[in-house]
C-alpha cells in the first residue's frame, strides 16, 4: 500500500465544505415546496456539491478522473439558465468566479469507465431524506486497481458520537489497511469507528432505506420474523446506515431488491463500503459476492448489498436464499 495520507486529507476537506453549501441549501426548504414536491432545492445543491468536491479534487489531483452522478447538461443552454443562476448564487460564497468555471467543475465528474485510479462521488445521496430534512450524506472514494482504498462521508445531519456529546453532523472516513474514524462534522476529533460486539441474532438492530422502492421492507420483514429479530427495523435515507453500522450503532444495513433489472450505482455504496470493513464489518451483495468496483459506474456483477457486523453474515445470506431473495 502507498501512502494516502494527503488523498484523505483532502477527501475529508472536500466532504466538508460540500456539506456547507448542502446545508446552506436545506435551510431554505420550505414546508410549502415539500407539500408541492419542487425538488428544485436538491438538484441546486447535488450540483454544488459536485462543484466543490470536483474543485478539490482538481486543485490535488488533477489527473484524476471522477466518476460522480451528475454532469451539467441540464445547466446549459436556455432551459438551464434559471437553474445555472442558482447553482452559481450558492458557489459564489465559495469562490467559483463564473458560471462556466461551476460548469466545467461539474463536468469534472462526469468520468463513465473503469480506470486503474479514481474517484467516486454521490454529491448528495439520499436526495428524498435531504428534502424532508432527513438524513443524507456527501460520500466519496478512491478506488486504486479496483480496491476501495480511501473513503470520506459527510452526514450533515447524523449526530455524532463525540467527547462533547452529540452535535449534529458527522464525518466518517477510512483508509485501506487503517481503520475507520468518525468525528463531528463542523467541532473536528476523531474516535475509532468500530462495529457493534452484539452477539445474539435476535437482538440484532437492522437498518434500511426509507423508500420501499430502494430495498424490499417486505423482504427485510420476513428475514426479521424468520431469524425471531422483533425490533423494527430503523428506516434511514443515504449511505448514513453505513456509518451506523459502522460505529456500532446497528448490526446490520440491508438493501433487497426491490426489481430484477436494477444495478446499484457505485457512488451509493464506496464509501460506506470500505468504512464499514475497515470498522471490521462486512459487506457483500445478496448473494455473498464482494462489491466489484472494476465495471465503470454500476455494479454490474452484484445484487442488492448486505452490510453487517459479522458473526451473522453468512446466517442471514442462507436465510435471504432459502427465502428466494435474489
Ligand atoms: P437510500 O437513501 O439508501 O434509499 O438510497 C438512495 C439511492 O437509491 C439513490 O442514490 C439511488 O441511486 C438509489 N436507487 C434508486 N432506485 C433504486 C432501486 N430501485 N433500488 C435500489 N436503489 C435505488
Ligand atoms: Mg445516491
Amino acid at each position: 500500500m502507498g501512502n494516502y495520507d494527503k488523498e484523505l486529507a483532502v477527501a475529508i476537506a472536500a466532504v466538508r465544505e460540500a456539506a456547507k453549501v448542502c446545508r446552506s441549501v436545506q435551510v431554505t426548504i420550505s414546508s410549502d415546496a415539500l407539500e408541492k414536491k419542487d425538488k428544485s432545492p436538491v438538484t441546486v445543491a447535488d450540483f454544488a456539491s459536485q462543484a466543490l468536491v470536483c474543485r478539490a479534487l482538481q486543485d490535488a489531483f488533477a489527473d484524476d478522473p471522477v466518476i460522480g452522478e451528475e454532469d451539467a447538461a441540464a445547466l446549459r443552454g436556455d432551459d438551464g439558465a434559471a437553474f445555472r443562476a442558482r447553482v452559481f448564487a450558492e458557489l459564489k460564497p465559495f469562490g467559483v468566479a463564473s458560471e462556466d468555471a461551476a460548469l466545467a467543475l461539474i463536468d469534472r465528474g462526469g468520468a463513465q469507465e473503469y480506470s486503474s485510479r479514481f474517484w467516486t462521488l454521490d454529491p448528495i445521496d439520499g436526495t428524498k431524506g435531504f428534502l424532508r430534512g432527513d438524513q443524507y450524506a456527501v460520500a466519496l472514494a478512491l478506488v486504486v486497481d479496483g480496491v476501495l482504498t480511501v473513503a470520506a462521508m459527510a452526514c450533515p445531519n447524523l449526530p455524532s458520537k463525540g467527547a462533547n456529546g452529540d452535535e449534529t453532523g458527522t464525518v466518517f472516513w477510512a483508509v485501506r489497511g487503517e481503520g475507520a474514524f468518525h468525528g463531528a462534522l463542523d467541532g473536528g476529533g476523531s474516535a475509532v469507528a468500530r462495529v457493534s460486539g452484539e452477539s445474539t441474532i435476535a437482538e440484532t438492530r437492522l437498518c434500511e432505506s426509507f423508500e420501499s422502492g430502494h430495498s424490499s421492507h417486505d423482504h427485510s420483514a420476513q428475514l426479521m420474523a424468520k431469524l425471531g429479530i422483533s425490533a423494527d427495523p430503523v428506516r434511514l435515507d443515504s449511505q448514513a446506515k453505513y456509518g451506523v453500522v459502522a460505529r456500532g450503532d446497528a448490526e446490520a444495513y440491508l438493501r433487497l431488491p426491490t426489481r430484477p433489472g436494477y444495478r446499484e450505482k457505485i457512488w451509493d455504496h464506496g464509501a460506506g463500503c470500505l468504512i464499514v470493513q475497515e470498522a471490521g464489518g462486512t459487506v457483500t451483495d445478496v448473494t455473498g459476492k464482494p462489491l466489484d468496483f472494476t465495471k465503470g459506474r454500476e455494479l454490474t456483477e452484484n445484487r442488492g448489498v448486505i452490510v453487517t457486523h459479522g458473526p451473522f453474515h453468512d446466517q442471514i445470506l442462507e436465510t435471504l436464499a432459502r427465502l428466494g431473495v435474489k
